[in-house]
């Protein structure tokens, strides 16, 4: 962790890169995602430079969440949208292009194309189910 980053949001951040601002406060600044999968799709991105959610302090990891969730209320309203997703890519197979932490605000409308590959994956049997939830559960405190 850095607080000075050359990272592009870093730059935005300092306004060294030009951005369409729309929140800022202490710890966070939202903006206008500049290749929407709609019009008015926005990220919100803690002003320290972190890779990943994981090392995010909590205070910041509270905040991106409570301003995106009145984002997504604000562009509902503001863009007569049906609803809206947070998503959090996290780490490169999670299709995070940059590497500070950015939460996307979604417009949706009925209709749109899906967002995600719906194709599931089905568990084994109960077994497989359960000692996946005993891996998770045992590295969850740590
Ligand atoms: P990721 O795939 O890392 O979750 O998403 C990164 C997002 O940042 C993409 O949706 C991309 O369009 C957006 N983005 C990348 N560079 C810039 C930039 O310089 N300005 C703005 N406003 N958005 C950017
Ligand atoms: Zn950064």
């Amino acid at each position: 962790m850095s607080l000075i980053n050359d990272c592009v949001f870093c730059r935005i951040i300092r306004s060294e890169l030009p951005s369409t601002r729309l929140y800022e406060d202490d710890l966070v600044l939202a903006f206008l995602d500049i290749a929407p999968f709609n019009p008015g799709h926005c990220l919100v991105i803690p002003k320290q430079h972190h890779h990943s959610i994981t090392t995010l302090p909590t205070e910041y990891q509270g905040r991106i969440m409570s301003v995106a969730s009145k984002l997504g209320a604000a562009v509902v309203r503001s863009l007569e949208a049906d609803a809206f997703n947070l998503l959090l890519n996290n780490g490169t197979c999670a299709g995070q292009e940059v590497p500070h932490v950015h939460l996307h605000v979604i417009p949706r409308f009925r209709d749109d194309r899906p967002i995600f590959n719906p194709a599931k994956q089905q568990y084994k049997d109960q077994a497989h189910m359960q000692e996946t939830a005993a891996k998770i559960r045992a590295k969850l405190g740590e």
